[in-house]
């Protein structure tokens, strides 16, 4: 007889198999989920062993509340879990786990030995299983807490064993998991072994400050700000690097929902715009992002792995991750109070030093020194037609009033170096400069366009734009799509001391400029800003980012051509660079200056 019937339930033991793809991909997966469950059990040591890149062997041992015979039974059933009870419960989620699902899957699928003990009990439980199969449960002296062993990961799905990478890999993987897991809670004590050998050991009881130095080293720390945010609901701590720290991927981005590692495409979106304008488009800066919320307003039951999250009320996680960020990087929140005196400037070859004592010094400077930006005057920009005659000029006074470079040291008595000593010019372009702890080379470009963007948008902001009227109106025919998009920000641009009216047709005539751009082409700036003006629109974002798109763009025309500078014109610059609020990157976020210290000088020479 034919049997009727092709639909068939599937035995547990094959069920739990196929379940434990989606929680168990590869070894890192399984060190994840344990030491979740360690940190849930409130461990305060926690700690790894793995060997040949997890595929042989990973143990994670922790002291906390361990488990009776019973539970020790249970917590190895599949969808058994101590952790919530009800559907609701998922909403108030406050543990790593609830799903119940974890130990079930990896035990079934690898050689899995459990070995727990309550306090306050005389003895503990060792429950072994093999491939999904209970082997032998018995007692154990065992101390309090808990030990999972996980060998032969996959050693009965050969289809999954395939897809396993290379040992470096899967150990960089798990490397890079213990390391989130590791910032998540750096209070509790933390060890990875590898093949034996000790990899990390992370004192418990650390702050967040301390791990972070703890696991990649001081040199890194110094470079990071610390940051600190809120909405009505939600609060932001954390660190972010400095412009001049970027990476090629994300992968030095650590966000945390509520303790728990969280990816969210929100947050890769708030990360770049806080950082907007700083970094080149295909570099990624250093950050770790700490997210406190409600729980109900985090649904973290999007993806089986719980990695991806969703926000019940996103824009204002979003602002306040951008606030925050751009606060801690001393950058004007993006509202329309942006740019004021409060804000505290970062002075560039020393990141380190106190607000209070840099801003002290910068006053200081300012009173001994009589402050002008450098800008293209007659004697920096090129000339067209008589270019050479000029350039004699030029000549003639960097030798008739200068000492000529390299001669006078102390160019900034107080700031930001105690002293600097402008030692000349690579190629005539680049700027090279001695302090008191090393070199300093200068991009004078990059540097001018984050002087006239500063000043720019602080004009902006203050309502007090200085505008310069030009002699004779230029007119600019455009495209129609360029007209088009200029008419709709006129009132912007003239925010911004723009002066351009309609004349008729796609034609504009421009009658005034804002005056610290007044040297670039006034046709160059209306054919590019309608642009500009586009993508800041596109993002949707707030009309302060327009107006930075505006200033970005028009001080990038107004630097275009550059010349040799005279001494006294680079100290200028110095100085200038120095009273801004990012002095490390450009606004396109090329850098501004490059430092090398006495220290890696020292090792570069083999004189440590
Ligand atoms: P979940 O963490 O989603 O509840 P798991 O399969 O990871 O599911 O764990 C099942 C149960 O086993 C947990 O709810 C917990 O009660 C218990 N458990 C797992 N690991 C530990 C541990 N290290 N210490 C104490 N109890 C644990
Ligand atoms: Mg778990």
């Amino acid at each position: 007889m034919v049997e009727d019937t092709h639909i068939r339930v599937l035995p547990t033991h094959v069920a739990n198999k196929i379940a434990a793809g989606e929680v168990v991909d590869r070894p890192a997966s399984v060190a994840k989920e344990l030491i979740e469950n360690s940190f849930d059990a409130e461990a305060t040591q926690v700690d790894v062993e793995v060997s040949a890149g997890g595929r042989k062997l990973v143990t994670v041992s922790d002291n906390g509340v361990g488990m009776g015979r019973d539970d020790a039974l249970l917590s190895v059933e599949r969808q058994a879990t101590s952790k919530i009870r009800d559907v609701d419960d998922i909403e108030h989620i406050a543990t790593l786990g609830f799903r119940g699902e974890a130990l079930a899957a990896i035990a079934s699928v690898a050689r899995f030995r459990l070995v727990t003990c309550r306090r306050e009990d005389d003895a503990g439980t060792e429950v072994t299983i093999t491939g999904g199969k209970l082997q032998d449960v018995r007692e154990i002296g065992a101390p309090a807490g808990t030990r999972i062993e996980v060998r032969d990961l996959f050693f009965n799905v050969p289809a999954r064993r395939k897809f396993l990478r290379t040992y470096q890999t899967e150990l960089g993987h798990i490397r890079s998991g213990f390391i989130t897991q590791a910032l998540a809670h750096p209070g509790v004590g933390m060890s990875l072994k590898v093949d034996g050998r000790e990899t990390y050991r992370l004192a418990a009881g650390s702050d967040i400050s301390d791990r972070v130095r703890e696991i990649f080293g001081p040199d890194y720390h110094r470079d990071l700000r610390s940051l600190e945010g809120a909405g009505p609901e939600v609060t932001v701590r954390g660190f972010v690097g400095l412009p001049t720290v970027h990476r090629g991927d994300r992968g030095e981005q650590y966000c945390f929902v509520n303790g728990r590692a969280a990816s969210a495409p929100l947050l890769n979106y708030a990360i770049r715009e806080g950082y907007r304008s700083l970094l080149p488009s295909d570099r990624h800066p250093c950050v770790f992002l700490f997210i406190t919320l409600d729980p109900a307003m985090v649904d973290v039951n999007v993806h089986p792995a719980k990695k991806e999250i969703r926000f019940r009320r996103p824009s204002e996680t979003r602002d306040a991750v951008i606030a925050a960020i751009r606060k801690a990087l001393a950058l004007p929140p993006c509202s329309d109070t942006a740019l004021d005196d409060q804000s505290s400037p970062i002075l560039p070859g020393d990141p380190g030093r106190p607000v209070a004592e840099t801003q002290m010094k910068i006053a200081d400077l300012i009173q001994t020194r009589t402050f002008r930006y450098p800008r293209m005057g007659p004697g920096m920009s090129p000339a067209p037609a008589s270019g050479s005659d000029k350039g004699q000029g030029r000549e003639a006074e960097s030798t008739a009033s200068e000492p000529g470079l390299g001669s006078s040291r102390t160019v900034l008595e107080t700031a930001p170096w105690s002293w600097c000593r402008v030692l000349g010019q690579v190629k005539d372009f680049y700027v090279v400069m001695e302090t008191e702890d090393g070199l300093v080379l200068m991009d004078p470009r990059s540097s001018h366009e984050r002087v006239l963007f500063e000043q720019l948008m602080a004009e902006v902001t203050q309502g007090d734009v200085e505008v310069q009227n030009l002699l004779i109106p230029e007119t600019v025919e455009l495209k129609p799509r360029d007209a088009d998009r200029l008419r709709k920000n006129l009132a912007v641009l003239k925010t911004m001391g723009f002066g351009v009216s309609e004349f008729g047709g796609d034609t504009f005539v421009v009658d005034a400029l804002p005056a610290c751009v007044k040297e670039a082409s006034a046709k160059e700036m209306l054919i590019g800003l309608p642009q500009t003006l586009e993508e800041a629109g596109s993002r949707g974002a707030k009309g302060q980012w327009r107006e930075e798109a505006i200033a970005q763009a028009a001080c990038q025309e107004a630097v275009r051509a550059r010349d040799k500078l005279t001494l006294e014109e680079i100290e200028e610059l110095i100085v200038a660079l120095s009273k801004t609020e990012m002095p490390y990157t450009s606004p396109k976020g090329r850098p501004t200056i490059v430092f090398t210290s006495m220290n890696e000088l020292n090792r570069k020479f083999g004189r440590e």
